[in-house]
């Protein structure tokens, strides 16, 4: 049994940091960890939580009763708050935040409690509310880590109560620490996410990445595209649509890059032969498409409706010169 902060690859800097903020007594009641999923961002509250509720260190020790009940997630100092995975648009409804106040208006107020809400821009609005008065009346000893991919997707009432800190993508090299022995372009086309990785390197997850990039050739090539209903069923399943425009964001970056540099700098370094039909599409094309996924990834991870979202993006691109 170790430190959960130790097991955490990369963000050394940031961790610095965070422990900087804790041993000069400057811990806030209400921290944002922001950055992309599948990079450690959830390990790193919880190595948090440890040195918050530690019996014997200001660091965490990793090994007292309360730094063990964390890491096994059965602490009654820590409440973890994720989305509702099972519902189509997956959310975090006030009536979750509520009974988490509720809940913490009763415990005890002499010992640290760490509320850790994982995917917290998918709080809805009236959850986002609830959970803003207590940000404004904080208590002594309750300590709140959101975390997000983005720090806009917050009302700024939330943001302006809470300290951000930025986490980025790992590197090549973190992920071949991370999960050795992954096939050469699924570390590349990963965009340095553990999640993403893994569902790149499963055999289930190769079959989705050739089926989405299938699905962007019918994108760009189908001029009746809008009138074809199989895809709309298809893209229903949210998941399915944010890996697929993540596959897609990779590849056109790759038929970019390819129009100007070389090909060592190819992510997509299995897919030669899809990249060469992308030489007939003008750089406008290409660069407003990779600009474009970027907003249609937000607007899906923020609960936008997926048919819609494809739908809207095609109508657009076929305006492009
Ligand atoms: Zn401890």
């Amino acid at each position: 049994m170790a430190r959960v902060i130790d097991s955490v690859v990369g963000h050394q800097d940031e961790i610095n940091k965070l422990f900087q903020l804790k041993q000069k007594g400057r811990w806030p009641h209400a921290i944002m960890l922001v950055g992309p999923s599948g990079i450690g961002k959830k390990k790193i509250a919880l190595g948090m939580a440890q040195a918050l509720v530690c019996e014997s260190s200001s660091e965490g020790c990793g090994q007292c009763g309360s730094c063990l009940r964390i890491e096994k997630l059965q602490s009654e100092s820590l409440i973890v708050i994720e989305p509702d995975a099972e519902l189509a648009r997956p959310v975090i409804k006030v009536e979750k935040i509520r009974t988490l106040l509720d809940s913490l208006a009763l415990a005890n107020l002499a010992s640290a409690r760490v509320v850790i809400i994982d995917q917290a821009q998918l709080m809805n609005p009236q959850a986002s509310n609830a959970l803003l008065k207590t940000l404004e009346e904080p208590t002594d000893n309750v300590f709140f880590i959101l975390l997000a991919p983005d720090v806009h997707q917050f009302l700024p009432t939330i943001r302006s109560r809470s300290q951000v800190m930025r986490f980025h993508a790992l590197s090549y090299e973190q992920l071949k620490q991370i999960k050795p022995q992954q096939p050469d372009w699924a570390y590349r086309a990963c965009r340095g996410r553990v999640d993403l990785l893994t569902s790149l390197a499963s055999r289930e997850g190769a079959e989705k990445r050739d089926e989405s990039l299938t699905f962007l050739e019918q994108f760009l090539t189908d001029e009746e595209f809008l009138l074809d209903k199989g895809w709309r069923d298809i893209v229903k399943d949210r998941a399915w649509a944010i890996f697929c425009v993540n596959c897609w964001m990779q590849l056109i970056r790759d038929a970019i890059v390819l129009k100007t540099q070389a090909q060592k700098f190819i992510l997509n370094t299995d897919q030669s032969e899809r990249l060469k039909q992308f030489f007939s599409l003008s750089d406008a094309k290409l660069n407003w498409l990779g600009e474009q996924l970027v907003r249609v990834e937000k607007d899906i991870n923020s609960n936008a409706d997926t048919a819609l979202a494809f739908e809207d993006l095609w109508v657009r691109y076929a305006r492009v010169d």
